[in-house]
């Protein structure tokens, strides 16, 4: 990461905490790895952000649902899924300094140095045989690496590591009430399962026909062996997947009609075309036949935010023979029962959450020739913004503040509205720029007389006067969320 753009993460950090956007969890105790809490404006973007996706999937397509299953499942289900044998990754400690890294990630981090130090011929060789030992699942062979290529603990600077070991990601606990008899159950380390199994309960009793799809938004759970980079690995983190069931051969089809609908949906929030792209899957796992992560321009590079996956029909045939239950779909096109194929698109909120936030972020110079000045912008699409307006008297006086708060009283219904009366009018502006309210609404002198109110535009700052009476339509259209799912259609 360049100065620059460490500087740029920095900010975004501090900024999301000064402004209750993420909190450290349980910070007062000095915090837990990995782990975050939202505050009360994060998750306020958080619920616009679910919405905003939920509505694209469940109300725009007829032939897609949502539920909202368990977090804990039948401990089976993981077995079948293959996390409890495979959801694994390659880990190493340094002795040291006792620090636990991820194997892959080191030589990653290796691959880097080489890159930026201009050693592309090194760094491409490099990869090449860590990508060779992770297909091999060859740990002895990455052990090697690391010490042919001299990498060493960040902590302790020297090369005394342990062999590499796999370790399972997923979070265990213990379900009833007495330690012995009890039964060993998992923490979901992906929302998906929770739809397959489903999958028949949601056919039937929705009269669903193929294809169709099922969508969910819950938290899940991965110990990640290192976690970094703030809210992009996180430990506990949210997922909103969809899994679209279809008939097989048709699957690549669908594949790549997803892949351009979960794309275009990225970018109707605003975003920069260039700072995203795809990354097709070189290695595909087992059970996919395609695969393809969307990524964005993180300030420490690309990353993936969400991934499509051709998973072919190995989910519900695995749970048709760990369940003994039969999966089925009859279909009364061709007459014929069988096993649907899926693909899935699966998001991580919080990552999204991070481009929202590394998208929106701005530090304008507003200087001029008589004096230095700047703003710190957050600026939101309008739809998805925690604060739609705010409400401002101009003096504490003479009846405005009764005047704003019939206006907030009446647009409160609709919308998250904030009403702030003290400070400059100019330091209240800044405010709100910096928590990305799209509006400001001024009641002054004037509105006593003539009910008509200023509005002060976030990006341009320019302000109108308006009738009071109009400022429901005003907000209404700009920021209503049927404005940004109309550009998907
Ligand atoms: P990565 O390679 O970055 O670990 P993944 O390929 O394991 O991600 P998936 O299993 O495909 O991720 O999960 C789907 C989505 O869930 C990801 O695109 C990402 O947005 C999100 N996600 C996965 N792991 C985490 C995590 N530890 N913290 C936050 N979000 C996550």
């Amino acid at each position: 990461m360049s100065k620059q753009t460490d500087d740029f993460f920095k900010n975004i950090i501090s900024h999301a905490k000064e402004y209750g956007f993420v909190f450290p969890s349980s910070e007062i105790y000095d915090g837990l790895s990995a782990v975050y809490d939202y505050g009360q404006l994060g998750s306020e973007l958080k619920n616009n952000l679910k919405t905003y996706w939920w509505k694209s999937m469940v109300q725009l397509n007829e032939n897609i649902v949502g539920i909202d299953a368990a977090i804990f499942m039948h401990p089976t289900t993981w077995k079948a899924s293959g996390h409890v044998d495979g959801f694994n990754d390659p880990m190493i400690d340094n002795k040291d300094s006792k620090k636990r890294y991820r194997a892959d990630q080191l030589i990653e981090d290796k691959i880097d140095r080489y890159e930026k130090d201009g050693k592309t011929d090194k760094a491409a060789q490099l990869q090449k045989d860590l990508d060779d030992a992770l297909n091999a699942d060859d740990l002895a062979r990455l052990k090697t690496i690391i010490e042919d290529h001299n990498i060493v603990c960040p902590i302790s600077g020297t090369k005394n590591w342990t062999d590499v070991r796999q370790f399972n990601l997923m979070f265990a606990t213990q379900m009833g009430a007495m330690a012995d008899g009890a039964e060993q159950v998992y923490l979901r380390p992906e929302t998906a399962q929770g739809i397959f199994v489903n999958f028949l309960n949601v056919q039937k009793t929705g009269r669903m026909k193929i294809p169709f799809g099922i969508a969910q938004i819950g938290k899940a759970f991965r110990n990640e062996v290192i976690a970094r980079q703030f809210i992009m690995r996180m430990r506990e983190f949210e997922q909103m997947e969809m899994q679209f069931f279809v008939r097989p051969g048709s699957e690549l089809d669908w594949y790549k009609q997803w892949k351009e609908t979960r794309l275009k949906w990225h970018l109707a929030l605003g975003a920069d075309p260039n700072k995203y792209r795809f990354h097709d899957h070189v290695k595909l796992a087992h059970y996919a036949n395609a695969a393809v992560d969307i990524e964005y321009q993180f300030p420490f590079g690309f990353k993936e935010v969400e991934g499509i996956h051709s998973r072919t029909d190995f989910d519900l045939k695995q749970h048709q023979e760990f369940s003994g239950k039969k999966l089925q779909y009859f279909d009364p096109e061709i007459n014929q029962s069988y096993i649907p194929y899926v693909i899935e698109t699966s998001i991580g909120l919080d990552r999204l959450f991070l481009t929202v936030l590394a998208n929106s972020l701005v530090q304008e110079d507003l200087s001029t020739e008589e004096r230095q000045d700047s703003r710190v912008v957050l600026k939101f699409h309008p739809a998805i913004a925690p604060v739609k307006a705010a409400v401002l008297p101009l003096t504490k006086k003479d009846g405005l503040p009764e005047k704003a708060r019939e206006i907030m009283a009446k647009l409160k219904l609709d919308y998250n509205i904030q009403y702030d009366e003290k400070d400059s009018i100019g330091k209240r502006y800044r405010r709100q720029d910096a928590i990305g309210t799209p509006f400001c609404i001024t009641v002054d002198h004037q509105s006593l007389e003539d009910n008509t109110v200023t509005i002060r535009h976030r990006d341009s700052m320019e302000q109108e006067r308006v009738n009071a009476e109009d400022l429901e339509r005003i907000i209404a259209d700009r920021v209503s969320l049927s404005g940004l799912l109309k550009q998907l259609i």
